[in-house]
């Protein structure tokens, strides 16, 4: 991630190592991924819910819900402030989320290409809640997991976590 100025005092930062920069006053600026995350959902009839993106990047392609985390929010509470804002369920209406994995996402917008840390977590659907699409979700629908062709997964991290839950079986126990 390329940083050129210290957030600091705003003077010109020079690189250190590969992701450490610093300034003249002595600070140093580390350019940490920036953290998401994101959740399969699956109903009874082992089929995930895929979001649909409804803007850039991946207008148009399968996600799965989520994004970044707001400030100093953990990774739990962004999922539960996410899956609200872009589907509408509550946290009693799918099972505590499991953690699946973490990888590396380049998301490019508004010309900038950013590195986002992003873990995959996993749960079940309770019950028949109603879904509603909003925010950067175009379209939610249920697909079995056995039909979901991973490349149709745009983020990279999203598409591990799938191949991950589908071949480990979890959903099914
Ligand atoms: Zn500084």
């Amino acid at each position: 991630m390329e940083l050129n100025y210290c957030r600091r005092c705003g003077t010109q930062l020079k690189r250190t190592a590969q992701d450490i920069y610093a300034c003249q006053n002595g600070h140093t600026i580390y350019a940490n991924a920036a953290p998401a995350s994101s959740l399969w959902i699956v109903n009874d009839t082992n089929e995930v819910l895929v979001a649909i993106r409804g803007r850039e990047p991946g207008l148009g392609g399968f996600d799965a819900p989520g994004g970044f985390n707001d400030g100093a929010e953990s990774f739990e509470d962004a999922i539960a402030r996410e899956i609200k804002e872009e589907l509408g369920l509550d946290p009693d209406d799918y099972t505590k989320p499991l953690y699946l994995l973490s990888a590396i996402d380049d998301y490019a917008f508004a010309g900038e290409e950013i590195k986002v840390l992003s873990p995959v977590y996993w749960s079940k659907l309770i019950g028949n809640p109603v879904i509603t699409p909003s925010d950067d979700v175009a379209e939610a629908r249920f697909i079995p997991i056995s039909d979901l062709n991973p490349n149709d997964i745009f983020f990279d991290a999203p598409r591990a976590g799938f191949i991950a839950l589908r071949d480990s079986g979890l959903y099914n126990k």
